[in-house]
């Protein structure tokens, strides 16, 4: 099977909506071999052919190996681009989203599994800062009873304030990675029609609540 996408009005393409003129007449072509392995190529378009990661970055590409989940850009990014998923050229019409939402609910799944992950170990982290003072007290009182040292009161009351921001510095890299974790999720649970971020609601529902695409 062999697919020919673009802007070109005649023959057999797959053409795609006409605002999208950063898209060439004729711009790629997909194929799915007896195997069922998919194949891209860039039929030398003005704007290119670009392939998004799992971190929701595209990359330009000429010839590749894909496969049926592959979210490929015709054109540079600007609102004239044309986004889709490869196996949206098996659904049966063309406003049909029906497997991309089955996609993006799986992600969503995985996605909000580390999440949950991540907020659990910084409020445990919060929790370890938030004592850290009394720890502070904890060992100056040992020390002070096995005579082994005996902390001034000043250094003391140093250590007590300061150590809950301590504990916060070192467990900053959590936090900041949480945030790349929702940046992703912005990036990469998008409407597979109007590119827009998606809610936990349009994912579960499997419609986009702005543009109405399911
Ligand atoms: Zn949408």
């Amino acid at each position: 099977m062999e697919y020919i996408i673009g802007r070109n009005e005649n023959g057999t393409m797959v053409k795609v909506p006409q605002h999208c003129n950063s898209v060439s007449g004729r711009h790629v072509k997909i194929t799915v071999d007896d195997h069922g392995c998919w194949a891209l190529e860039d039929l030398d378009s003005t704007n290119g052919t670009f392939v998004r990661d799992d971190k929701g970055v595209f990359h330009r590409v000429y010839t590749k190996r894909i496969s049926k989940d592959t979210i490929i850009r015709l054109g540079g990014g600007d609102s004239g681009s044309f986004v889709f998923t490869a196996g949206h050229l098996l659904a049966p019409a063309h406003d049909d989203y029906e497997y991309e939402f089955l996609q993006l609910k799986r992600m969503m799944g995985r996605q909000l599994e580390e999440e949950r992950k991540k907020e659990k170990i910084m409020e445990r982290n919060g929790w370890i800062a938030k004592f850290a003072g009394f720890a502070v007290i904890a060992i100056c009182f040992v020390l002070d009873r096995l005579k082994v040292a005996s902390v001034p009161p000043d250094l003391r009351y140093i250590l007590i304030s300061s150590a809950p921001v301590v504990m916060g510095v070192l467990f900053n890299g959590n936090a900041v990675s949480l945030k790349a974790v929702r940046r992703r999720r912005e990036k990469v649970i998008v409407c597979p029609r109007c590119e827009r971020p998606l809610s936990e609601f349009d994912v579960e529902h499997r419609q986009c609540s702005r543009c109405k695409a399911r």
